[in-house]
């Protein structure tokens, strides 16, 4: 007997028909013998809806109040799943994140877990044979006693958390697709599942944009060692022998990975804004001048380029924001003017980055020299890059994304047979 955590993201329970499913696959693992909490998260859209809800009532909402409105979607879909499996004879009760208590920082909106009880839980496995339904994306602040969420997709991360706490022996996600793929499978169909990736890996492809799983849960993985499943919630219950490998990917340390490639995967973001500062005087301190202001605006600077600018005697610097910052930080830049001695500002939102991934390029000289000419061969241009010691990323007019990733999929052999 083991004990069990299966979290079912939005599309897996979008309707009642859906939380049916999702219901079976809960009875397969309960009748297995298996101990089983379930996290899950709102209908698909729903929490789209009440965001969009919370910003038409005012554009500049107090994010307490914010949690307190989007936080209601796992509250429906916990409740509806707990009486789901009662009416299929199955012992469940559902729970908010302050029930449990799930405690969280204060910060509203991006909480970060803090610790998780999981004791009453476990009695009830023990004594009741009761299957937990839990509300992901939710928590409390215990000190203001008030619910919090985790971010978007954070989900996931609740369940990775509830897994680390009950000490489970592996923590499933069901989700719209049957794993993780090497690049997104709706934009690349050549993509191919992996068996197994290593936390590492895992944990770039998900920051650079895969969002499959969020970054959060992966980390929390990689600190509890906690085996993450990635599969589908398609695949129709019966048919899945509890104890048999079902079609997914294992998201494990590296040691338990027995072939590794140079590169693991491609991620791409749409999520991003270019700013280029043009004609600063080439002197010790512009820089400071221009990274402090964002810095104390609490903006994310991301690539960043430095350039001769086209007079032959200045310097341009180019670098990217998130978008959602994008307004935020070309105001802080104008209200900077004065101190850093500029021309003018060239902003582009159009823009994406694609990333290549694999701990294998450690050891591998070249590798992105490959794309570069790879890319030029299409015609596309390259805005900026980074690199680091297992990823590089290139900035690109992101009409070219699609493109991009397909010749780079192609290229470091990552196409499916
Ligand atoms: P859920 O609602 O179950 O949390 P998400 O929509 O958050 O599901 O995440 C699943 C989606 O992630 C897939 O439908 C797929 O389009 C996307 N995705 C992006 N990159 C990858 C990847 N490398 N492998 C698998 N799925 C990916
Ligand atoms: N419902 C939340 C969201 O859409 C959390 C999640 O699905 O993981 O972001
Ligand atoms: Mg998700």
């Amino acid at each position: 007997m083991g004990r069990l955590v299966m979290k079912f993201g939005g599309t897996s329970v979008a309707n009642i028909e859906r939380i049916r499913n999702v219901a079976r696959h809960v009875k397969r693992e309960v009748d297995a013998g298996h101990e089983v909490a379930v996290v899950v998260s709102a209908m698909s859209g729903k929490t789209n809806e009440l965001v969009a809800w919370c910003t038409e009532a005012s554009p500049m909402h107090d994010a307490r109040e914010y949690d307190a409105v989007v936080a209601s979607g796992e509250q429906v879909t916990s409740g509806l799943l707990a009486i789901v499996l009662q009416g299929m004879g199955i012992q469940a009760r559902s729970w908010q994140g302050w029930q449990i208590p799930i405690k969280t920082s204060d910060a509203h909106a991006s909480a970060r877990i803090e610790d998780i009880d999981g004791t009453e839980i476990i009695t009830r496995f023990k004594e009741r044979k009761e299957v937990a339904v839990i509300a992901g994306f939710q928590g409390v602040n215990p000190a203001t006693n008030r619910i919090t969420t985790l971010g978007r997709g954070g989900s996931d991360t609740s369940a990775v958390a509830v897994a680390a706490a009950l000490r489970a022996d592996r923590c499933d996600i069901y989700t719209d697709v049957d794993g993780v793929y090497t690049t997104d499978p709706r934009v690349v169909p050549k993509a191919r599942r992996l068996d197994k990736i290593a936390f590492e890996d895992m944990l770039e492809l998900a920051s650079l944009g895969a969002k499959v799983l969020q970054v959060r849960s992966v980390e929390l993985g990689t600190v509890h060692n906690m085996p993450i499943f990635v599969r589908s919630s398609f695949d129709k219950p019966e048919d899945i022998d509890p104890h048999g490998t079902p079609p997914g990917t294992l998201i494990c340390s590296e040691e338990e990975i027995m072939e590794m490639h140079v590169v693991t995967g491609i991620a791409f973001s749409k999520d991003e804004a270019q700013i280029s500062v043009r004609q600063v005087e080439d002197k010790p301190g512009v820089a400071a001048a221009i990274f402090g202001p964002l810095a104390d605006a609490n903006i994310n600077v991301d690539m960043i380029v430095q350039n001769v600018s086209e007079d032959g005697k200045t310097t341009d610097l180019t670098f990217t924001v998130p978008a959602t910052d994008y307004n935020r930080a070309k105001e802080t830049i104008t209200s900077a003017k004065a101190r850093i001695g500029y021309a003018r500002l060239d902003t582009a939102t159009d823009v994406a980055k694609v990333s290549v991934i694999g701990s294998g390029m450690r050891s591998h000289a070249g590798v992105a020299a490959k794309a570069f000419k790879a890319l030029s061969e299409r015609n596309i241009n390259i805005r900026a890059i980074t690199t680091s010691e297992i990823k590089f990323s290139v900035l690109i007019d992101a009409a070219y994304t699609e493109l991009a990733v397909r010749t780079l999929h192609t290229l470091y052999g990552l196409d499916q047979a």
